[in-house]
């Protein structure tokens, strides 16, 4: 099963796809996390990201599109994986897609966890308060809002054109947003 969650920074997507992995038996990968990783071990590429992402700024896509690259030549995306963070531009979900095409793994369904402005804003502030994110600060966050409207959101229409896309309620208790993601996907599950 190939996966990927769409949705603006705290709708929810690390939290359903750490759930999601154990349920489908496949990796989540999370740019943000793979951009941490690289920050916490200092390497170049870390030190690179590391301003960028706590100004709220997007990476380059260059550097993303290696990182995944890298990711999906691991063999545990074998059976798939769940894809969170990424694509976050137009251009992304075009990289995406001739990437997975040349690997012969096209994508099985997006799904979109919908969730009100309101809600992003006070979810983000309480995830600051227990993990101390350096992106959290409030500037931060209405940068990473700004861009999602701009940027991110024209992606929910690629998979939208592509057939791809069902949108979810993404509020409510973690139980009941999986219960609906599964739902959500399982024609795509019967398929792969
Ligand atoms: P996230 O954990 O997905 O909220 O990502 C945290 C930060 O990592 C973002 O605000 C960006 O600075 C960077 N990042 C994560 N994924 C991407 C991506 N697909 N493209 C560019 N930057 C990204």
């Amino acid at each position: 099963m190939r996966l990927v969650l769409l949705g603006a920074p705290g709708s929810g997507k690390g939290t359903q796809a750490t759930r999601l992995k154990d349920h489908l038996q496949v990796p989540h990968i999370s740019t943000g996390d793979l951009l941490r990783a690289e920050v916490a071990a200092g390497s170049a590429l870390g030190v690179q990201a590391r301003e960028i992402m706590a100004r709220g700024d997007l990476v380059s896509d260059d550097i993303l599109l290696g990182m995944l690259e890298a990711r999906f030549a691991r063999p545990d995306t074998r059976n798939g994986f769940i894809l969170d963070g990424y694509p976050r531009n137009l251009a992304q979900a075009a990289a995406l897609d001739d990437l997975l095409l040349r690997l012969g793994q096209p994508m099985d369904a997006a799904v979109k966890l919908q969730v009100d402005t309101e809600l992003l804003v006070d979810r983000i502030a309480g995830r600051a308060k227990a993990e101390g994110r350096a992106d959290d600060n409030p500037e931060s966050v209405r940068k990473r809002l700004n861009i999602y409207t701009e940027q991110t959101a024209p992606v929910i229409e690629f998979y939208r054109q592509h057939g791809q896309l069902t949108v979810v309620d993404g509020v409510g208790s973690l139980d009941e947003v999986f219960t609906r993601i599964i739902e959500a996907i399982a024609p795509a599950t019967e398929i792969g």
